[in-house]
Parts: C-alpha cells; structure tokens; sequence
C-alpha cells in the first residue's frame, strides 16, 4: 500500500463522510502549487473555495502570523489585546463602513447578519414582535447552521435537519418583480450573494444588484451582502458588488479574510446597524482574537494595495476569453467574473475533475455538471495558461 492509500484508508474510516474528495493526499502546498505525500506537483484551481485566494503560505500572511504567535494569540473578548483595534479600524475602512463584528467561519458571519437584522428590525424600524422576515434566493449558500439550511433549496444541504427556523422567504434569483412582492413593512434584510459561488459561480443580470439596492432603500430594509466567497479580490474588485457600484448595508466576510491561515470572518455596517448590540447580546470565544486580528490586518494591508484586484481583472479576462473559446458541445456555457469561472458541461462534471487531476490540476465540481475554477490569484499567467490547456485535454475525455 503506498503512503497515500494508507492515508485515504484512514480517512475513509473515520472520518464522516460528508465530503467526496478527489483522491490526492497534500503534503505541501506554495504559492498557486500543491505537493502531495508521494511528491508529485499539482495546479491548485480551487484555492480553498477563495479562502486562499492570496496564495498558499503567503509570505506576508505567514510572516504576520509568526510574528503574532510570539506574542499573544488568545485573551478572548473579555480584554482588549493591541490587535483588535487596528483591526476593526481597518477593515471597517477598507469596507466603508464604520462598525465590525468579528467572528470565525462564514456560517457564523451569515447567523451574526441575520441576528443583526431582526434586532436592528424589532429596535430600529419598529416590526411588531417576533413578525420580522428575511428574503433570500433560490440557489443560495450560505453556510451550514440549522437556521440558514432552513432557507437552503439545495435538498442534499437541507433535508433531514427540520423542523427549520421560520421567517425567511425565498425567491428566484434575478427576479426584481419575485423581490418586490415578497417584500413587506416586516421584511428587514435582504441577504444575497453578489454572484452565487456554491450554486455554479451564478452571475446575476446586470443591474440586478442595483434593484435590489433601490427596493432595500425604498422598504427600509437592510440590503445584506455576502461576499465570503465574492469579497476580497476573487472577482476583480475588492467586493462583488463594486461591479455595479452598489453599497450594501451589510457585508458579511469570511474565506480569504483569514489569509488561508485560520478561519476569520467579519459582520461590517454603520453603527446605526451594528449597533444595536450591547454587552452579553452577542459574542464568540475565539472572534478577533489577536492571531486572527493579526492576520486580517495584513489582508486588509494586501488589499489596499490593489495588486490582487487587479490581476484577478487581467487574468480573469484572459481566461474568460479563452473559456469562451470551448467547444460549444461539451460546453453548455461559462459563468463568471475575475478569475472565477462556472464551467456548465453538457455531461457530468466529475469524470472531468478527476481526469484534471491525473494530469496535475486540482478543480472541484459543484452540483453535477459544473466545473469551478477559483485559482489563487498569486497564479502566474503561464501557469494558467497550462491549467486552461489540461481543461482542454480533460474536456475532450
Ligand atoms: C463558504 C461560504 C459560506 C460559509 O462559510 P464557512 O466558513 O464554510 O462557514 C457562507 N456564504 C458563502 C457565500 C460561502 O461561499
């Protein structure tokens, strides 16, 4: 048996089984490059679900985590520590807001958003008790709590978890008119994925983003943005929603934030919002913690610079050109902004993620018949270029 059997066997044994990862066991990983047990070299095309999307071990994220591990990692909120102040101020800055609530894993960011909205709906817009509703899209993810795989549509995410938590309604996505019917003087957020990652790497129509603005505005209803997958450079802007000039009330962070080091995730509005919340009301043990906070800052630092937006624009141009020049009888069509693309075959799409791995390119399928390519966006041109040849290989079968 070799190393990576014996590794795989293990897994397969005791772990649950609620993933079906590709048969590679990583050992190693550098910038946009994977090294597995037995020494063989492989493309990363997924980076984490954009969680790496500034590189494997970027120097700079791990060089602030080293330096924080030598001083203090956790005091829990409880205190203050010199990293939590930094760190709300600047990303509340790089977000245009003024108030951050930290937290970990997206899950928890989308659950801190929904629990800010009722409040803010029951204390600030004054809906009668226990009668608040939240709108969301069919196709959407947003994590895996109880409460948000109670709006789930997807029934491998949803089935067998109810009885589901009430109050939220569920309509098309794309649909301005669905929207606004379902719209009411209870209704106090909207939470949405500027382009659904899970459900296919779905862009919506143009102008979509900015009706769901204009009808937030006019029904005094928080317009909730999650960008843990979208945000933070993976689309070409720093936030998805920069494409159509729209600001949302809520962000709601995760994924890259924490540098593909730790989970790190943020709720980011005005403090008309956020600030709703007063001691004991809310919290986490490990949310900005001073490892985190130190991490997160030099994310935010990478980002004001620009660097990473702009390569995702450039390079995802060039590869949605050359994506768009696949055969139309394997592929149904592209999706996709930046260097993030849903490939939608007209056959099944696993067959395909696993012959891209046998010739060195790491990508995942979503659903059945999409490919999802999600490089980090440190990723050279050339080697792009080379992922995009295999593709080309892989799709011919
Ligand atoms: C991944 C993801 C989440 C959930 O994040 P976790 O860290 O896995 O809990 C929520 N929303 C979107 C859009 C995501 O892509």
């Amino acid at each position: 048996m070799s190393k990576a059997d014996e590794l795989r066997a293990m897994s397969e044994e005791h772990s649950a089984h609620n993933y079906h990862p590709l048969p590679i066991v990583i050992a190693e990983a550098d910038g946009a490059w994977v090294t597995d047990v037995d020494g063989n070299r492989y493309l990363d095309m997924l980076a984490a679900y954009s969680a790496v999307n500034f590189g494997h071990r970027n120097p700079r994220l791990t060089e602030a985590a080293k330096r924080q591990l030598d001083q203090v990692t956790l005091v829990s909120r409880a205190f203050d520590h010199d990293q939590f102040g930094p760190f709300v101020t600047e990303l509340a800055e790089l977000c245009g807001k003024d108030m951050v609530l930290p937290m970990n894993s997206g899950a928890e960011a989308v659950e801190t958003a929904l629990k800010t909205a009722r409040k803010w709906g029951y204390e600030v817009k004054g809906v009668p008790a226990g009668e608040a509703n939240i709108i969301t899209f069919e196709g959407n993810f947003h994590g895996r709590t109880t409460t948000i795989v109670s709006f789930s549509t997807d029934p491998d995410a949803k089935d067998s978890y109810g009885p589901y938590t009430p109050g939220f309604r569920t309509v098309p996505y794309g649909d301005v008119d669905a929207l606004k019917a379902a719209m009411d003087s209870s209704t106090v957020g909207v939470l949405i994925e500027p382009i659904q990652g899970e459900a296919g790497v779905n862009v919506p129509p143009s102008g979509f983003l900015r009706a769901v603005r204009e009808l937030c505005t006019a029904n005094g209803s928080l317009m909730i943005a999650d960008e843990i997958q979208s945000g933070l450079g993976r689309t070409g802007t720093t936030f998805a929603c920069d494409h159509e000039d729209v600001v949302p009330d809520v962000y709601i962070l995760g994924k890259a934030l924490g540098g593909g080091i730790m989970p790190v995730s943020a709720v980011v509005a005005d403090s008309d919002v956020l600030g709703v919340f007063k001691p004991g009301q809310h919290g986490s043990t490990f949310g900005g913690n001073p490892l985190a906070c130190a991490i997160a800052r030099e994310v935010v630092a990478i980002l004001k610079s620009g660097e990473f937006q702009q390569r995702s624009r450039e390079l995802g141009a060039h590869m949605h050109e050359r994506l768009g020049r696949l055969p139309n009888d394997v592929v149904r069509e592209v999706r996709g902004r930046g260097l993030w693309a849903g490939i939608e075959l007209n056959g099944e799409a696993r067959p395909v993620s696993e012959r891209l791995m046998e010739l060195g390119v790491l990508a995942k399928e979503t659903h059945e018949t999409t490919i999802r390519l999600a490089p980090p966006l440190v990723i050279s041109r050339a080697d792009l270029d080379w992922a995009l040849d295999q593709l080309e290989i892989a799709l011919k079968g």
